[in-house]
Formats: structure tokens, sequence, C-alpha cells
């Protein structure tokens, strides 16, 4: 009978997909809990446009992130929507009518993972009523490059709307770890009329931000 509550009600952890004692109040089991650090740190990129994830991007967190990419599970998003939204009513405080943008994926990578992190955050914050909007305004074409010659090392992106009336934007992605490809995301959105005002990360892995976390850990 336990064997059946335990089955009918189970949580699970967020990280690693194991099953989580009844009553649990935790987003992540036993074993990932004390390896998962909350961020939601604002630093700005090279740009000055304010960059934040909800979480470090190490431990458990830095796994499932990575399973997830490789198509070996999928991160909980439920269990991270109030740190994410958190982040994003953060940015809506001036502009509470915004574009939630998800920067793509390279798009073979696409076709490998047949799912996309950044699209899944930003659908799940794109709730009716919440002044956000999932706009896939973004395609990125850096892998269409025929000549060898005209390959670069750098995301390349393409803009696939233009802005309306309603023209700010939040840039969502997966990780941060530089902020070079949202730095590259935003340039290229400006140049067609939106105005950005800010990304947002499910994990945050620049060097700086992470010192800060093992420091307040
Ligand atoms: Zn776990």
């Amino acid at each position: 009978m336990l064997d059946f509550i335990r089955f009918a009600f189970a949580a699970a952890c967020a990280a690693c997909g194991r099953t989580l004692l009844i009553g649990s109040d935790d987003a992540f089991c036993e074993g990932c809990a004390p390896s998962v650090t909350r961020s939601g740190r604002w630093r700005c990129g090279a740009d000055g446009m304010p960059i934040a994830g909800a979480f470090g991007y190490a431990g458990a967190m830095a796994a499932a992130i990575v399973r997830t990419k490789n198509g070996g599970g999928r991160v909980d998003l439920r269990a991270m929507q109030h740190d994410l939204t958190q982040l994003a009513v953060h940015l809506q405080a001036r502009e509470p009518q915004v574009a939630l943008v998800p920067v793509p994926p390279q798009r073979r990578r696409l076709v490998e993972r047949g799912m996309h992190l950044p699209d899944l955050i930003a659908a799940g914050l794109a709730q009716r009523g919440s002044g956000r909007r999932l706009v896939r305004a973004l395609d990125r074409v850096d892998l269409h490059a025929v000549r060898r010659e005209d390959r670069s090392e750098l995301p390349q992106f393409r803009v696939r709307h233009a802005p309306g009336r309603q023209r700010d934007v939040l840039l969502i992605d997966d990780v941060v770890t530089t902020g070079q490809t949202l730095g590259l995301a935003a340039d290229a959105l400006r140049q067609a009329g939106w105005r950005v005002r800010g990304a947002l990360c499910l994990a945050d892995a620049r060097p700086a931000v992470l010192a800060e976390l093992l420091e307040a850990a």
C-alpha cells in the first residue's frame, strides 16, 4: 500500500529524476540538493546588457542540463519556474509587456536533440496575463555558410520578425558562459529595431558569478 501511495503521489527530483519522499517540499533529492545553488545575480555583459541565471552552473544542475541537452533525460523546469519567473519579473519592472526570445541552437543540434531548452524555458514563462509572450524572432545561420572561408567561429543570427508596437525583449538561454552569444543575439535584434532589456538563463557559468556563489555557500 505504501508503495502504491508513493508511486501515485511521488514527486521527482528536478535534477536527477529520482523519486522524492512523500511530503518533501524540495525540488531536489538529498543527493542533488547540496550541490544546487540558486543564483539570481545580475551582472552585465560586455555591451552593458543585464544577464542573470536562476542557478549556478555546477554540480547536479550542470549534470542535469548536460543530460537534457544530450537527450538523456530532462530537467524539470516546473520546479524551477518560481526562480525563473522572479528574474523575468525583475526585468519587467520598467516594461511590463515583453517578448521572450529564445536563443536558437545550431540547426544540426536541434535536429539531433529534438528539443530545445531555451524554447521550453520561454514557453514556460509566457503565460496568459503575465505580459510575457514567446516570440521566436531569431534564427541561427552560421551553419548555412556554404564556403569554408565564410565560416566563422562565432554564432551568427538572423532576425525573423521585426517588432510591432511592443519592442521590448528578454533573451532566454539555458546557460551563460561568457555572454558572447547573448551579446551577438542582442546585436542582431537591436539592428532589427527591438529593444533588448536583458537576458535570463537557467544557469550561470560565468567564473565571476560561480566564485561569488561558492564564497556565499
Ligand atoms: Zn536528485
